[in-house]
């Protein structure tokens, strides 16, 4: 329970309780593993903001800050098929 507060506590009382569970939901994914696009097993595990990396191919690659696949992502990905 005191991590909880600890962690809601970091984006101040100035944001709503919505945000703030939309914040967790984004922290959840960021946490999660996702799948890796150079040999699709689910590896890519985010190590820095913007920076994923996949831990069974070492493949590396620059993403969302928190999900690797962005909505400008999902875009550019329509276009170019
Ligand atoms: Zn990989």
């Amino acid at each position: 329970m005191a991590s909880k507060l600890k962690s809601a506590a970091r984006f101040g009382a100035r944001y709503g309780l919505k945000i703030r569970r939309e914040v967790s939901k984004i922290e959840e994914v960021s946490r999660a593993k996702h799948e890796c696009p150079n040999c699709f097993k689910k590896s890519l595990k985010r190590q820095a903001a913007g920076i994923w990396v996949c831990k069974s191919c070492n493949y590396k690659m620059a993403g969302g800050a928190y999900q690797p696949y962005t909505d400008a992502t999902k875009i550019m990905e329509k276009m170019f098929r």
